[in-house]
């Protein structure tokens, strides 16, 4: 007998749907930038229709999370893309409680720090890693959509990669400014000029690593651009609705 795999929640290795072939419910792609607000802004458009939500940044934030609990040098790719191939991950799809366990762990919290933040991109700019995050998100927003008739994915690749045919697809963006007082705001709790200087290393250097594997910072073909820099979260969430609005009608 082979040995047994190591017991997953959620294995990584299941086989998923492919890009080409439809979701059974209806799907609305979010991508965009650190500090758009596209997490709490996708949560609450997932909300209001009844949908699944899923944010894949945080899996990568669990895989990260997860590498730096065993030990797994962040730097060794080929460690740390059999580190995503064991992940014991599961992420509820639930807006209203989006919780993530890894193994027993809840990590729900744990993925927001800044611990995390500054080095989840050495793990998401290692190909063999977002391929078998690929192939699970696509897993997960067929299950969350055909359980509840739709779903809200958010992330930097889910409008190009993920679910390119998706019937929504938006890029939310914000200006450099607007992002960074707003990550500032939840990082230190005041966008003032020294903690917008605290942040913008973070975000900035973030964003640059990430745009070496993934394309968000100008909408694809057929992508709808909706710019929050002068928009409150209630206008956002507004501006997004109408556009999944304007495609289902
Ligand atoms: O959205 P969030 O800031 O939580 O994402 C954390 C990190 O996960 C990003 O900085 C990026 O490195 C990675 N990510 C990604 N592709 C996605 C979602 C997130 O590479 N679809």
């Amino acid at each position: 007998m082979p040995d047994a795999a190591p017991p997953t929640v959620s294995p990584l290795t299941t086989s998923a749907p492919g890009g080409d072939e439809a979701f059974p419910g209806f799907v609305v792609a979010i991508d965009g930038p650190s500090g758009s607000g596209k997490s709490s802004v996708s949560k609450q458009v997932a909300r209001e229709l009844g949908y699944g939500f899923l944010d894949t940044g945080a899996m990568y934030r669990s895989l990260t999370w997860w590498c730096l609990d065993t030990g797994v040098d962040l730097d060794d790719a080929d460690a740390v893309t059999a580190a995503a191939r064991e992940l014991p991950l599961h992420i509820g799809t639930d807006p209203d409680d989006p919780t993530v366990t890894v193994g027993d762990t809840d990590v729900t919290a744990g993925i927001r720090e800044s611990r995390i933040s500054e080095q989840v991109s050495k793990v998401a700019v290692v190909i063999p890693v977002r391929e078998l995050l690929r192939d699970q998100q696509r897993r997960l927003i067929a299950d969350a959509s055909g359980e509840r008739g739709g779903v809200v994915a958010e992330g930097r690749d889910i409008t190009t990669v993920v679910a390119p045919d998706a019937p929504v697809r938006i890029l939310l963006t914000a200006s450099e400014e607007a992002r960074l007082a707003r990550r500032s705001t939840e990082l230190h709790g005041a966008a003032d000029a020294g903690s917008v200087a605290a942040t913008r290393a973070q975000v900035l250097g973030r964003d640059a690593a990430d745009s070496t594997v993934s394309q968000f910072s100008v909408a694809a073909d057929g992508v709808t651009t909706v710019d929050t820099s002068d928009l409150d979260f209630a206008g956002s969430v507004a501006a997004v609705l109408q556009v999944v609005a304007a495609a289902r009608a």
